[in-house]
């Protein structure tokens, strides 16, 4: 499959990938038909799916399965009227009807807009109406679909409602009635264009509000660096990726690149989840690859590992935040893997990451994608020099790269205030060594100014890591008369330094950052908590912090 879209597959170094990686896109590329379908024809036996969930339910589905009831799906759509450019909302957590539903909407031609079950009755009147959604496929759990009836008056645009059971409601449409009902399918001649929107995905609202993102119907591509020179997946590969399918990082992890790349995809589907479950499917089913954001491995790196076979293993990659040199450390020493860090958003696909060539430094996020013109920016507009602060910006003077969105859905001027003037800034401070490699500093809005110094607080919080009690953290700035900001921690202890909180403490630890880093960075204001406040998907939310200590100081 890779060879229908690369020239060349396979990369020695990062001389080889940056020269020769270049992807054919098809005219009229769609992901059902060209990835999904063509696999059908020629392996059609070949595992696509590998589901599972908490009750101990599996089901495999092989890509001739994944056609088979994609082609339902379109068909029972097409049904209800749902064609090109309508929006259908999924709120189906880990289902494996998201599968279905997804494909089916992109050969439809159709708009996918995935989402949270934790969505509200208010937020979704608010989509509804931002995005004229026409019908929500939801997974049938009572306080899901009660949001959803409430939201349904308020809701000119939405036409249907449908379940996937088991609960489905009076005036809902039955999912799996209407799929084993439907007519044959029939393609429509011409579904889309490479530029239409097919995705509509809302970013993880760690600074505020998500805003909500197009991506065009090429998207798929871009995420064949992801699936095949991230993830390194091969046909045979068994990869998990942990994310909801309400968030972007789900299509990151979950099916483009890794269907491309010709792996299965490893789903579990829970109610409450524990991090140590990783480690009991990885151990059940033999995970060959496994993804995961940084907070996941601060909790394994916690568990007895000798208790699990985890010798099917072979590789790990990390994103969505900062990873601390000390987790990288832990983890390769209780496995012998390095975890392969990268970085990108919503907006984006893959763009600076640790491909298999390239040797990991801990702390760093890797490379550019040669896909991608990187460039950071000082405050001044200026490119940085090599160790010098400056905005990850993605410059697209030589045309759009794939995978760079196309807008945030009917909302000009927030497009405008990201993407002008052939420059997209993605709002993240990095710096650059002298091989290329990119160093996270903080998001722009995250960095402290404190005493004229700019502090990133991702260095703090990593040193603040290698002390023992500190099992999590958040580095803040909070308003000082003297100082403009001063730094302060906000840590989660470890259960053996929970009785010890206390003022000689916070001085033993403000020594260890001292110790470990430029002493002017060291926290002047420490708070201990038992947990910091995340997004839904694990992402620590400084603003939170911020804004707390904001009220509180005036
Ligand atoms: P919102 O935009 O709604 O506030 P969000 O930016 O967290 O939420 P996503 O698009 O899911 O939404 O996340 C992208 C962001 O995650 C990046 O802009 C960056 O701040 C952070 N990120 C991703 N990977 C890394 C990484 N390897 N190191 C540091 N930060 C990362
Ligand atoms: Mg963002």
């Amino acid at each position: 499959m890779l060879e229908r879209f690369l020239d060349k597959t396979s990369f020695s170094s990062q001389e080889d990938f940056m020269q020769n990686f270049k992807v054919k896109v098809p005219e009229n590329f769609n992901f059902g038909y060209d990835v999904v379908d063509e696999w059908a024809r020629i392996a059609p036996d070949k595992q696509a799916l590998l589901w599972t969930n908490d009750r101990g339910e599996r089901i495999d589905f092989t890509f001739a399965d994944i056609k088979r009831e994609s082609d339902k799906t379109a068909a029972y759509f097409q049904s209800l009227g749902i064609g090109h450019g309508d929006m259908v909302m999924l709120i189906l957590k880990r289902r494996f009807e998201f599968w279905f539903s997804i494909i089916a909407l992109h050969k439809l031609g159709a708009v996918c807009i995935p989402a949270t079950h934790l969505l509200t009755e208010k937020d979704i009147i608010y989509r509804c109406n931002a995005a004229d959604i026409k019908a929500i496929v939801a997974c049938g759990d009572e306080i899901v679909l009660g949001h959803i009836n409430r939201a349904r008056p308020e809701s000119p645009s939405l036409q249907h409602c449908i379940s996937i059971g088991p609960i489905v409601p009076e005036g809902w449409d039955d999912f799996h009635r209407g799929i084993e009902s439907a007519a044959p399918f029939v393609r429509p001649e011409h579904p889309n264009s490479n530029d239409d929107i097919s995705l509509l995905y809302f970013t993880s609202g760690t600074t505020g509000e998500p805003k909500m993102v197009a991506h065009d119907f090429t998207y798929p591509l871009g995420h064949i660096i992801t699936g095949s020179f991230w993830h390194n997946l091969h046909e045979g590969s068994l990869h998990l990726t942990l994310a909801d399918t309400g968030w972007g990082k789900a299509v990151w992890g979950k099916l483009y690149g890794q269907w491309i790349a010709g792996a299965n995809v490893f789903v579990y589907d829970f109610e409450k989840f524990k991090p140590a479950d990783v480690l009991d499917m990885i151990h059940n089913y033999h995970i060959t690859s496994f993804c995961a954001p940084p907070t996941v491995f601060r909790f394994l790196i916690r568990e007895d590992l000798s208790k699990y076979d985890l010798s099917s293993l072979q590789y790990c990659t990390i994103a969505g935040e900062a990873l601390n040199p000390k987790v990288y450390e832990e983890w390769l020493r209780l496995t012998g893997i390095k975890l392969m860090e990268g970085f990108g958003q919503t907006e984006t696909t893959l763009t600076i990451a640790t491909y298999p060539w390239v040797e990991p430094k801990p702390g760093s996020m890797g490379i550019r994608n040669p896909q991608y013109d990187i460039d950071l920016l000082t405050a001044d507009g200026r490119s940085a020099e090599e160790g010098e602060q400056g905005q990850i910006v993605i410059r697209t003077d030589h045309g759009k790269p794939l995978g760079l969105f196309k807008e945030y859905y009917r909302d000009p001027e927030k497009t405008r205030e990201a993407y002008h003037d052939n420059i997209y800034y993605t709002g993240d401070v990095a710096w650059r060594d002298e091989d290329g490699y990119f160093w996270f500093v903080g998001r722009a809005d995250d960095v402290i100014k404190s005493s004229g110094y700019r502090i990133g607080p991702f260095e703090v919080e990593s040193a603040l890591m290698t002390h023992p009690a500190v099992v999590e953290c958040a580095v803040t700035g909070v308003p000082d008369e003297i100082r403009g900001q001063l730094v302060k921690a906000t840590i989660v202890l470890s259960a053996a330094y929970k009785e010890k909180a206390g003022e000689a403490l916070i001085k033993e630890i403000q020594d260890h950052v001292k110790r470990v880093t430029a002493p002017y960075k060291y926290p002047r204001v420490i708070e201990f908590v038992d947990e910091l406040p995340k997004t839904i998907s694990g992402k620590i939310r400084r603003v939170e912090i911020r804004d707390k200590d904001n009220k509180s100081s005036k």
